[in-house]
């Protein structure tokens, strides 16, 4: 996916240059015709620095007379756009980047507008909806969860909670060198899918392609691969740097799609691709609903967390009702 989206990424640069090109040719040839002597100048200023050129390869000491001469020409060329009220800039491409050219290459690597670029699309492609933009880590309310103990938790929900936020904060930050993937475990409305989207946003602010999608949602865009090719296939999921599936256990996944989905995790554990996976289900839940297989892949690739606790105002805030 992210070879696929630079080269496509490349090919909207080359466009968009070769019509600011293209726009200025048209544009030039334009005011030659109405200006005959400035295109006449601007010949004759060509000639000079090509016949200059020729004579300084030949070794004649011309190059101070060249540099008085092509200034001459220049300023007189300034004088006669200035009398006739021409823009300098019309003469010329008019880039949108003017330190790439719209090339996106400055300075040895991409230009800041080509990474800019890189991640709107991956903001686009996560399929992180405009609903949950205004999650993030600073944006978290901590006070919303209790401070009271529960249970048997050895942590009171306020105490569970800033250790979740705090390990996916480090998760985010040290993506390249983490090596476990994560597993949210927790009733509805807990802050699972939130801290998902935090650990999104980080990373593709950061230039990380992230895809995210529910689990009635990611099962069925695989049982429809396995028919139409023109859909959706493993391949989207297999590519991207995160792939977070939310709520697995919402859906009763046929052997099929069981079976892609193992695969999935098989490679992206292989290649030390990174998942979020949350669930409402207990492990033993998961592992009958999955099979052995991807269960004993999650136990030893990921690390749990859970959520618990349970305060209306918190569900309030967790589904973007910020006014409590
Ligand atoms: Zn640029």
């Amino acid at each position: 996916m992210a070879d696929t989206l630079y080269a496509d990424i490349r090919r909207e640069f080359e466009q968009k240059r070769r019509a600011a090109e293209r726009d200025a040719r048209a544009r030039r040839a334009e005011i030659y015709r109405d200006f005959p002597a400035l295109a006449e100048l601007e010949r004759q200023i060509s000639l000079k620095a090509s016949e200059y050129s020729m004579r300084i390869v030949n070794g004649e000491p011309v190059q101070n007379e060249m540099d008085d001469e092509l200034e001459k020409l220049s300023q007189k060329r300034e004088r006669m756009l200035r009398e006739n009220g021409i823009a300098p800039f019309m003469l010329n491409p008019i880039y949108e980047c003017e330190k790439c050219r719209d090339t996106g290459v400055a300075d040895g690597g991409y230009c800041s507008c080509f990474k800019k670029r890189v991640i709107e699309e991956h903001f686009k492609n996560s399929n992180i909806g405009s609903s949950l933009e205004n999650q993030s880590f600073e944006n978290f309310d901590i006070s919303l969860f209790s401070s009271e103990k529960t249970g048997d938790f050895p942590l009171s929900p306020r105490e569970n909670m800033e250790r979740n936020r705090d390990i996916c904060i480090r998760f985010a930050d040290n993506f390249d060198t983490v090596e476990k993937s994560l597993l949210f475990l927790g009733g509805t409305g807990l802050g699972k899918t939130y801290l998902s989207t935090c650990i999104a946003r980080r990373l593709l602010s950061g230039g990380k392609s992230v895809v995210y999608i529910g689990s009635v949602d990611f099962f069925g865009r695989i049982e429809r691969a396995r028919f139409d090719s023109a859909s959706v296939d493993a391949e989207h999921f297999e590519q991207c740097d995160l792939l977070i599936i939310d709520d697995l256990g919402a859906e009763c996944p046929s052997a099929y799609a069981t079976g892609v989905f193992s695969d999935i995790i098989d490679k992206r554990i292989r290649l030390g691709a990174k998942m979020i996976l949350s669930s409402n289900c207990r492990m033993s839940d998961l592992e009958k609903l999955y099979g052995q297989r991807v269960f004993s892949r999650i136990a030893g690739g990921f690390d749990c967390l859970l959520f618990y606790g349970g305060d209306l105002r918190i569900q309030k805030f967790m589904n973007g009702d910020n006014a409590r």
